[in-house]
């Protein structure tokens, strides 16, 4: 089942003019840029138009971690460009270039190309779902690239294009939780990654369900560390104040 049941519209009259201004441009005036203008009422507009529409039809999910946020603001979310608009701005307001993600996604994966072909300028939008290295929120079925697992939220990939909406998304921060304390035992970053990528080819759910919970150990002891090395410091900061 595709996670977009149906792109973005853009009919009331002001919005669509604003849009059909942007697209009727040079290819050399369009930029990125365009979509970061303040103090443009008209374009304020449309962005509400999209991410509202979004967040609905989205569920409130985001299409690249898929965790669920039941913030209403929508301010919360950010719109995303799938193929990004300072990369790729005769996109910017293509109804099925458009999504919201969560903040961290989004940051995530920046201006990462996204396309098999990273030096392709495509005059078009391009909708086979084979064009993209990460999995297309309006072209692919997630499901069949990532297996999401629940409390905690783990990501284990099920193809290349799985493996590479994870890298791109830097989705393996929710097994680093332990980075939140602003320090990360290298080491064990190093053995979550070497068991994030054996489950990559572990097939079998047993065997998946054992990596994972080393994985889950292992986040656990990065945790105790960081909490540990955080007082530690702080202990320190402290004594040097007072000695
Ligand atoms: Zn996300």
């Amino acid at each position: 089942m595709k996670f977009i049941p149906a792109p973005v519209e853009y009919v009331e009259e002001k919005i669509k003019a604003k849009v059909d201004g942007y697209n009727l441009l040079k290819e050399t005036e369009k930029s990125g840029k365009y979509w970061d203008q303040p103090d443009d009422a008209a374009l304020a507009a449309v962005k509400k138009h999209i991410k509202d529409y979004y967040i609905g039809v989205q569920d409130g999910k985001c299409p690249y971690c898929r965790q669920q946020m039941l913030v209403k603001h929508n301010g919360a979310w950010d719109a995303e460009h799938i193929i990004p608009k300072d990369l790729h701005p005769r996109f910017l307001f293509d109804p099925e270039n458009l999504c919201v993600s969560c903040k961290d996604c989004n940051g995530e994966k920046s201006n990462k190309n996204v396309l098999k072909n990273s030096n392709y300028k495509p005059k078009k939008l391009p909708r086979n779902k084979d064009a993209y290295i990460i999995c297309h929120p309006h072209f692919d079925t997630y499901e069949d690239e990532v297996k999401v697992v629940m409390n905690p939220l783990f990501h284990i990939p099920k193809s290349e294009k799985g493996r590479k909406t994870i890298e791109i998304c830097g989705l393996l921060r929710f097994a680093y939780k332990m980075s939140t304390y602003g320090t990360v035992s290298t080491g064990i970053a190093d053995e979550i990654g070497v068991l994030h990528r054996s489950l990559a080819s572990a097939t079998e759910g047993g065997e998946q369900a054992l990596i994972l919970a080393a994985i889950k150990d292992k986040c656990d002891e990065g945790v105790e560390l960081a909490k540990r090395a955080r007082i530690a410091d702080l202990v320190k900061r402290q004594s040097a104040l007072t000695g």
